[in-house]
């Protein structure tokens, strides 16, 4: 398997680094690349180049940055299978959803394509005669971007592109087990002639080249998503460096779907159990809480395990496979400490639990059975804490105020659901839910990317939203003008 290189200013294959192994979560005997752990001083070149390479990006016209995403869009659109393949090799997740990635990838470049030819300024009426007032948004510099595996192509290109697209550069550490689908991505903005250093990618550990990303002073500012404790880690260390920049931190979720008792039963069903064990449960929007009214506990139970039973654990790759592996042996080990947690804990182990052995197609990679624990309170840990993965804690209420008050009785709040027929119901919830995102009689996972996107509380610190119009907002500064004649 030949090593690949990263993106520091050019296409670079530092020799004189160690290079480490990318394996496949459905059979690690699997090697699918080798990319370079850099060190500090790595992160730090691309900075600098960065820096440079801003003073003539922010310049251009933004037609000529929106020529360039349009054709990095039909780059992409030409290896979509190739790249699909690709992230299912790295991730495990299914193709089908590989290639939901990509071909929302394909609209985000479109879309700040065209949004940014726009122009996004305003003008103001002057209480003065013969006085314009305007403002113009202008781009903050380097920005650094740290992304997550579990989305490892359509989150840092929900970050990426409108920073590119608004006249930033950008240094790009993606989560070391997915580099090879970001090494595509960047390569495919090059291909479609990005100019040398405004996109930088660099592959190497958290507390090198990711913490020089958090630190360094040529930084103007840094959007991440990951997990509430990196993001914490993150907003400390800012903190103390006492810099006045632009932190972005999309964390993560503890997700409920609440089903009313006016709500259609197989609907509820339905959505959950593609957004619970969908994505192997590895999405930042799953749902991982599922509310059930109690007088409707047996029936609706029933119905979710029959429907979880049809779930088809495979490789990714084969057809018909509705749920892959876990993405690594942290991932694996940390779902199955959460099951004998659950079970520690008093809830009821009613579907799955376990890991699954004892075939070929199993044997080498890291699967797991969909899980469901009943009787699930809200304070066990195993309704408070983001476990990352496809179990699914079951839980009763009596009346609708009681399901918002667990929907909000975790530190996370990202995104909530409600299956009902009622109006007024849908109305109250999406009142009262403490959350950034909420989905009416639609699955908690499925994020459309022309809709501003972020959470609230431990999710996120709800600073700017991203994609959407308003993940402009973010990556440009206002500037207001006054001028007399
Ligand atoms: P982590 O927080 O462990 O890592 C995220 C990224 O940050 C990785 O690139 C990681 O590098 C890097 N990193 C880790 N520690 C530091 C540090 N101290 N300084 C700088 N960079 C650092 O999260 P996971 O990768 O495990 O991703 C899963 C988490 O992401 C879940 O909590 C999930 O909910 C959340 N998420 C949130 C989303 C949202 O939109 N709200 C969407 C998707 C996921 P390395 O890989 O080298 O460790």
């Amino acid at each position: 398997m030949s090593e690949r290189g990263v993106f520091i200013g050019r296409h670079v294959v530092p020799r004189d680094r160690e290079f480490y192994e990318i394996r496949n979560p459905a059979d690690t005997r699997q090697v699918i690349a080798k990319f370079p752990r850099l060190r500090r001083d790595d992160a730090r070149e691309a900075i600098n180049i960065a820096k440079d390479s801003f003073i003539k990006w922010s310049k251009t016209l933004p037609v000529e940055r929106a020529r360039i995403l349009y054709k990095v869009a039909d780059i992409i659109e030409s290896r979509a299978d190739e790249m699909a393949k690709t992230l299912t090799l790295e991730e495990g997740k299914t193709v089908p959803d590989s290639m939901f990635e990509v071909v929302r990838t394909i609209n985000l470049l479109r879309f700040y394509a065209g949004l940014i030819t726009r122009g996004q300024g305003k003008v103001i009426q002057s209480q003065d005669k013969n006085t314009i007032i305007m403002t113009t948004r202008e781009p903050l510099g380097v920005i650094s971007v740290i992304t997550p595996w579990n989305f490892p192509l359509s989150l840092p290109a929900w970050k990426i592109i409108p920073a590119i697209a608004t006249g930033n550069t950008v240094v790009w550490k993606p989560a070391s087990i997915t580099p090879t689908i970001a090494y595509e991505l960047v390569k495919a903005f090059y291909d479609a002639g990005l100019p040398e250093g405004v996109l930088n990618l660099v592959t190497g550990s958290a507390s090198e080249v990711g913490d020089e990303l958090v630190t360094n002073k040529d930084i103007d500012a840094i959007t991440f998503t990951g997990s509430l404790q990196t993001g914490k880690e993150i907003n400390e260390k800012v903190g103390r460096l006492n810099r006045f920049i632009r932190v972005q931190l999309e964390l993560g979720g503890k997700n409920a779907m609440v089903l009313s008792r006016n709500g259609d039963v197989n609907l509820a069903v339905e959505l959950t159990v593609r957004s619970a064990f969908g994505l192997t449960g590895q999405a930042c929007t799953a749902t991982s809480r599922f509310l059930i009214p109690e007088d409707m506990h047996d029936e609706v139970l029933g119905k979710l395990v029959e429907r979880t039973k049809k779930i088809v654990v495979g490789n990714g790759l084969r057809n018909g496979v509705d749920m892959g592996p876990l993405a690594s042996k942290e991932q694996y080990d940390k779902i199955l400490s959460y099951i004998e947690i659950g079970k520690s804990e008093g809830a009821k182990l009613i579907y799955g639990g376990q890991p699954i052995r004892g075939s070929e197609e199993f044997d080498h990679g890291y699967f797991v059975t969909p899980t469901i624990f009943d009787g699930v309170t809200p304070d066990m840990r195993i309704a408070k804490e983001e476990i990352f993965g496809p179990v699914l804690a079951v839980m009763t209420y009596r009346t609708l105020d009681e399901a918002i008050d667990i929907v909000n009785s975790t530190e996370y709040g990202l995104i909530a659901g409600i299956v009902t027929r009622d109006i007024s119901e849908a109305a109250k919830f999406i009142e009262d839910a403490k959350v950034g995102v909420v989905k009416v009689n639609k699955p908690t996972i499925g994020l459309e990317p022309w809709v501003p996107y972020g959470g609230v509380k431990g999710s996120g610190n709800d600073m700017y939203k991203e994609m959407g119009e308003e993940a402009i907002e973010f990556f440009t500064r206002i500037k207001a003008t006054y001028i007399g004649y």
